[in-house]
């Protein structure tokens, strides 16, 4: 018979072992290939690393005509293209960064309908009269990836991407495939919805990723500590994420004063800066890589072993995705997340005051909650971090931190009151520091000009040390008791969560803070 007839040229098994040299699909590839060559429109749901790009590769080529790829990430493309080509296909990009003798032969390459994969831009797709001159072309399906970015409830949204929604009538009959890794399941109607594409098949695969260490640990000494994290690794790849452009160039140096060889990378850094750093960080060398989140979406070596945050991520979501850069080729990897009340109590308040639409900001505050809630956990980590996702592991997964190390508690509520009180006589105008100081009782110049040596708190804590009291700090503000009175690191009471604690109402237990990760993967199997 020939395949032709159909409009289809090859079959899917046929291309993933030629083209891709695989031989079988992963997960849920083969669903979702079999309902897009079916001409059905699909939801594809997949983590990070779980192979989403042949969903749509494969009946791209498989299908008579050209298979569009809308992604919004340039670097990505330009990898994918450079990836596809090395396989013999016929890919191409369409962006705003191409060299203008790469777009003339792209063009004179899509006007003789060479191209079997092109990867366009939203921008790019919906400037007047683009989508109509490609559609001149048979189109074998439309991909949409990192569909997230058309939700406004998603962390990434794109106003852009919102025209997408008018594919249909320019490419009518044209199968249609939205990829995110993003869960959660209003993000998925968001997505059908802003679309219009409310009955499309939806297919979701599991997040879990056994592979994956998951631990985390109050943050003592930074460096020591990031230090400790990548010491196992010195001879892999691993990324060390931060908040800010500031603090990776900052611990990058740090960590090359220690013999790593780590290198900053952030959305400031000149194009030809991010580009050697990438070109290095893909030839396979062992090096850290320390980073805002701007590293990360399509970054595809297989082989990082470790991921540390200095910083706690701003929910699950960007926790997972991050995460999910190490241990891609299915062998170990550990993660650390290294966390601190301070920050929780300035996110909360950033978040308060930002001037966001109030539905958006309920939904950041929502996702913040639960990262606060992963981060402080004493259950299983890997349990807590899929149950993010609805997904349920049916036992412990037995490797996490607190699976490995059982978190140790204590009657909190005496500390607790220690720390309300002293919040609340020094005028909740100081941060955690200072509090620690006062109820340390240790007389210092500040303490002195403050004239908190005279306050009937000082030195109610000299028993425990600050590392201990940061601890009860930071989980009374996870809990809500504490929140940020200020710009500055001052921190107050929550009138509502701290009374009935204050009043002796309510009893508090708390976590023993662990002092060295108790995890690795290097130890993890044997
Ligand atoms: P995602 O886009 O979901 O993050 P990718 O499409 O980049 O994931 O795939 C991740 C890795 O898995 C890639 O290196 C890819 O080559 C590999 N991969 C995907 N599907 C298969 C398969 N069926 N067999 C073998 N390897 C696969
Ligand atoms: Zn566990």
């Amino acid at each position: 018979t020939d395949p032709s007839a159909s409009g289809i040229d090859e079959t899917p098994d046929a291309v993933l072992k030629r083209v891709f040299g695989f031989d079988s699909f992963r997960g849920q590839q083969e669903d979702v290939i079999s309902a897009v060559m079916a001409g059905e429109d699909v939801l594809v749901i997949m983590p990070t690393g779980g192979g989403k790009s042949l969903c749509y590769q494969v009946p791209a080529l498989c299908r008579h005509g050209m298979g569009i790829v809308i992604s919004p990430l340039i670097a990505l493309m330009d990898d994918q293209v450079a990836a596809l080509r090395q396989l013999g296909v016929n890919a191409a990009a369409l962006h705003s960064e191409l060299p203008p003798d790469r777009l003339d032969q792209t063009r004179a390459d899509l006007r003789e309908g060479r191209i079997d994969l092109l990867y366009i831009s939203p921008e790019r797709l919906v400037s007047p009269g683009t989508a109509r001159w490609l559609a001149r072309n048979p189109v074998s399906v439309l991909a949409i990836d990192e569909a997230h970015c058309v939700s406004a409830w998603g962390h990434e949204f794109r106003p852009e991407y919102r025209a997408l929604a008018d594919l249909p009538s320019v490419f009518p009959g044209v199968p249609r495939i939205a990829l995110t890794a993003t869960a959660d399941s209003r993000t998925q109607d968001d997505i059908l919805l802003a679309l219009g594409m409310p009955e499309a098949k939806r297919l979701t695969s599991s997040f879990h990723r056994p592979n994956l260490f998951l631990a985390a640990l109050p943050k003592g000494s930074e460096t020591k500590q990031v230090q400790d994290a990548l010491t196992p690794h010195r001879e892999d790849a691993a990324i060390v994420y931060c908040g800010s452009r500031n603090r990776t160039e900052r611990m990058a140096k740090s960590l090359r004063e220690r013999g790593f060889n780590a290198l900053p990378y952030h959305a400031g850094l000149s194009s030809q800066e991010k580009h050697a750093t990438l070109m290095r960080f893909r030839s396979g060398e062992p090096m850290v890589i320390v980073a805002t989140v701007a590293f990360g979406m399509g970054i595809d070596r297989p082989d990082v072993r470790c991921v540390v945050h200095l910083d706690m991520p701003a929910s699950p979501e960007a926790y997972y995705q991050q995460i999910g850069r190490a241990g891609r080729d299915g062998e170990p990897a550990d993660t650390l997340l290294l966390y601190g009340g301070e920050d929780m109590a300035r996110a909360r308040h950033w978040l308060e005051q930002s001037t966001a639409p109030d539905t958006e900001k309920r939904v950041t505050q929502a996702r913040l909650e639960s990262m606060i809630a992963l981060t402080e956990t004493v259950e299983c980590r890997t349990q807590a971090l899929l149950a993010c996702f609805g997904e349920a592991l049916s036992a412990p997964c037995g490797h996490c931190d607190n699976c490995r190390n059982p978190a140790q508690t204590f009657d909190g509520t005496e500390a607790a009151q220690k720390v309300l009180s002293t919040i609340y006589r020094t005028g909740q105008r100081f941060g955690a520091v200072h509090l620690t100081t006062v109820l340390r009782g240790k007389l210092t110049e500040a303490i002195e000009r403050h004239a908190h040596q005279h306050l009937t708190v000082f030195g109610v804590g000299k028993e425990h040390s600050e590392q201990w009291w940061r601890g009860v700090i930071r989980q009374l503000i996870a809990r809500g008791a504490i929140r940020m009175s200020g710009e500055h690191g001052a921190l107050g009471l929550d009138v509502e969560a701290a009374r009935p604690l204050l009043r002796g109402e309510e009893s508090l237990r708390l976590r023993v803070d662990p002092l060295k990760p108790v995890v690795s993967a290097q130890r993890g199997v044997s």
